[in-house]
């Protein structure tokens, strides 16, 4: 039984879901394919009205699926709504553009008259975090139900009601049979899908080491993948910065759901010009949370996610400490019962450091100064990973210049990160491959389907 929702706040079990039977995946499977094969004859439109009525019912129940999510991951309630207000808006946005966006394209050859069709591939699997555990399920389901692919999702094992809640709301939606199966499958039951070739594709949002293992499995059995993995982004202070947004935006960029994003900001690279006044202001805005309660509104920081992720940030700030990291803020226990853990900010982490090149995934920043926008750029590579980082400079051409300097998939000038349905999502080196969303994401697990009439 691996499946169970603890709330993070009152460490009370709410709820263990019995595991998932090889019939039920092989049902999920054969259902999946049968409608696969009966969309390819559809219009991309008769899709539309299906996804239109998933929106309107997010909406509805937001309270309720806020609720679950606040509930069994601990995540602040306004952000909880504000998460299931996004789904919606992504849902929409394919069920209105996704027509247009699966146009055939003409293209231009003198060998004859030439196309490619965006067709649809067949069954997704899906594996998903706990972070967003409505979002990163709406990011695969929506492009690809337009499209035409059917998905079978693997949840967190520690998000199993927020699953469930999505797949009752897709029924409840009325669409077909097949389009959408949630299941409490085993990794060996992962493997074992994704094998099977009913399954044409795998999109993973997770950790570095799930997404080797599933991308792994899903690289010998020949199947196309998109991996979402973490991220250590850097938030840039350049020397023209307006001030006044960095001390606005940088407290938010870094606690937002408790610390618990790929793309929060995590280390804060600022020129000496203002090094001094930023630690101050972070610190200022780190100190005026309030831990409490997630469902009250009045509380601004919430637990971490699960005693396991409060375990290891634990650690990982005590081993930062030990080789040398100063801790300018925090660090010192919340006296409530819940996962909380307490904003910190750490400065002097030097590159022999243990965390310099990790994930922290929770409200603890690293600051580092630099001298000139050379230094900042080499420090912002400097990492394994590549998904996104935000830049200030009131200068638009400056800021460009130093964003498209970073490797990574996205960056975000004069502000802290952000996701919209139209705008990719996605990053490289061990941040993964692939895009989710915008009309990357919808042709992720299309067949580019070349038609040449010489
Ligand atoms: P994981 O990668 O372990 O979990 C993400 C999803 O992958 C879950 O559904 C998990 O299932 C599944 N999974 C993991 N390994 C396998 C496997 N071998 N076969 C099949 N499915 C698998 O991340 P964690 O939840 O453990 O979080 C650890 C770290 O990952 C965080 O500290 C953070 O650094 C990063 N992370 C990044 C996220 C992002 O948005 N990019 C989101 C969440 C985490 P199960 O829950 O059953 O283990």
């Amino acid at each position: 039984m691996a499946y169970q929702s603890i709330n993070p706040y009152s460490n009370e079990v709410l709820k263990t879901y019995p595991d998932a039977t090889d019939a039920e995946l092989e049902q999920a499977l054969a259902a999946g394919d049968k409608l696969y094969h009966q969309w390819r004859n559809d219009p991309v439109s008769t899709r539309a009205p299906y996804l239109k009525k998933v929106a309107d019912l997010l909406r509805a129940e937001k309270q309720e699926l806020a609720t679950i999510m606040t509930k069994e991951m601990g995540k602040l309630l306004s952000e909880a709504e504000g998460e299931v207000d996004l789904c919606a808006s992504i849902v929409d946005y394919y069920a209105d553009h996704a027509v247009e966006l699966l146009k055939p394209v003409p293209l231009k050859t003198d060998a004859g008259n030439a196309y490619y069709a965006k067709q649809a591939t067949g069954v997704i699997f899906a594996v998903e975090p706990w972070n967003f555990p409505l979002y990163q399920i709406v990011r695969v389901f929506a492009p690809n139900f337009m499209v035409g692919n059917p998905m079978i999702l693997k949840h967190a094992s520690n998000t199993p009601g927020s699953a469930v809640a999505f797949d009752k709301l897709v029924q409840k939606a009325g669409a077909p049979a097949g389009s959408f199966k949630n299941l409490f499958v085993s990794y060996d039951q992962v493997a074992k899908a994704i094998a099977d070739p009913r399954i044409t594709g795998v999109a993973l949002t997770g950790s570095e080491r799930g997404g080797s293992s599933v991308a792994k499995v899903a690289g010998e059995n020949l199947k196309k993948s998109t991996m979402e993995l973490g991220g250590n982004d850097a938030f840039i202070v350049l020397d023209d910065a307006d001030f006044d947004s960095v001390k606005k935006v940088s407290p938010q960029a870094r606690l937002y759901n408790a610390g618990q994003v790929c793309t929060s900001s995590k280390r804060f690279i600022v020129t000496a010009k203002y090094y001094d006044e930023f630690l101050e202001n972070l610190k200022a805005g780190f100190a005026a949370v309030k831990p409490g309660d997630p469902l009250d509104k009045e509380t601004t920081l919430a637990p971490l996610s699960s005693q396991r992720a409060k375990e290891k940030l634990v650690d990982q700030v005590k081993k930062a400490v030990a080789a040398g990291a100063k801790v300018y803020y925090g660090n010192e226990p919340i006296d409530l019962p819940g996962q909380f853990f307490p904003p910190t900010i750490l400065t002097d982490v030097t590159k022999d450091n243990p965390i310099y090149n990790e994930e922290m995934f929770g409200p603890v920043a690293v600051v580092y100064k630099v001298e000139n926008d050379a230094e900042a750029i080499a420090l912002a590579n400097d990492s394994s990973y590549g998904l996104g980082g935000s830049v200030f400079s009131t200068d638009p051409r400056h800021a460009a210049y130093v964003a498209e300097q970073i490797e990574t998939g996205m960056s975000f000038v004069n502000s802290g990160w952000l996701s919209l349905p139209e705008l990719p999502f996605g990053g490289v080196k061990n941040s993964g491959y692939g895009r989710e969303l915008s009309d990357l994401g919808l042709n992720a697990f299309v067949n580019e389907h070349l038609v040449i009439n010489a």
